[in-house]
Formats: structure tokens, sequence, C-alpha cells
């Protein structure tokens, strides 16, 4: 299951990466261009906009329209795809680029170096390395953020099951 989703649907892709989804983004991308990336690379199209899921439904893609606040939105998607709102980062993808992610150990730590605060440098042993755009992510204090709103997100989704 891969995305290709619309310019206003950014911190979807974010959450969809994190959750280990290949994800095109941009914020750049037209109309015209989302619809030729979903029938070339089987991907679901995601929207916010009426009249392109209505040009996707046409042209019989796959397709999503993703409507409310972004938790409604993360919400709705994880929901209808039956993504689990869990965040492994063994799994992750980049959430700046959609880059697949290589694990970093003590072993190999010298690698990141330059990439990242000494004091990271220091605290942390295992990282994670963007093959594409060199970002390195690790489980600092940000990660309980991620663990809460995932949390959150998965309540959400409860209450969507329920008929
Ligand atoms: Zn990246």
């Amino acid at each position: 299951m891969r995305f290709v989703v619309d310019a206003m649907l950014g911190k979807v892709a974010i959450w969809l990466r994190l959750a280990g989804y290949d994800t095109l983004y941009s914020g750049t991308l037209d109309d015209d261009d989302a619809l030729v990336i979903s029938a070339e690379e089987d991907r679901i199209l995601l929207t916010a906009d009426e009249e392109l899921h209505q040009r996707a439904v046409e042209r019989d893609l796959p397709t999503m329209l993703v409507r409310g606040s972004v938790d409604e939105k993360v919400a709705a998607v994880f929901h209808k795809f039956q993504i689990s709102a869990i965040i492994d980062p063994s799994k992750a993808r980049c959430s700046k680029c959609n880059g697949k992610l290589r694990r970093i150990n003590t072993e190999q730590k010298e690698e990141i170096r330059d990439l990242v605060h000494e004091n990271t440098y220091e605290c942390y042993d295992t990282f994670w390395l963007c093959g594409d755009c060199h970002s390195v992510f690790f489980q600092g204090g940000y990660w309980e953020n991620i663990r809460k709103y995932m949390h959150r997100i998965t309540s959400m989704i409860e209450k969507l099951s329920k008929p």
C-alpha cells in the first residue's frame, strides 16, 4: 500500500511515513501530476479537494477525500486503511523526504557524528539515518510526543470503528 498525498495534507503525509508507508508528498504537486502518479505508480491518492477526488474516481483510481482537522484527517486515513497508530522506528520512513531509514548502532555511530549535535551524539547509542536526505532520527524527548499523539489517534480510531 503506497500513497500520493496532495499539497494540503502535509501532516497526514508525515504520519504515514512515520508509520512506515511509502508516501509521496510535495507542497508543489499539482492535480494533474497527482493523478498521473497515482495511476502509474499504483498509489492511493489522498486529497482534501473534492474536485480532484472526483477526477480520480472517474479514472477508477484508488482515492480518499480527507476532510476535518489535522487529527481527524490522520485518524480517518489510518482507520480507512487499517493502519495501526504505532510508530516503530525500524519500520518508519524519513518524515522529511520519504527515504528509507537505516539503523545505526553503537559500532557505526561514527558515521553520523557530523550530522547531529555533540550532546545528542553522546547521549544516544541508536540512531536511524535517512539514506536520501541524511536526516538523523533518534528516540529523544520528542519521541514521547509522538507516542502521546499516536495514543490520541488510536482512541479516535476506536470511536470511528464503533457503529
Ligand atoms: Zn530523508
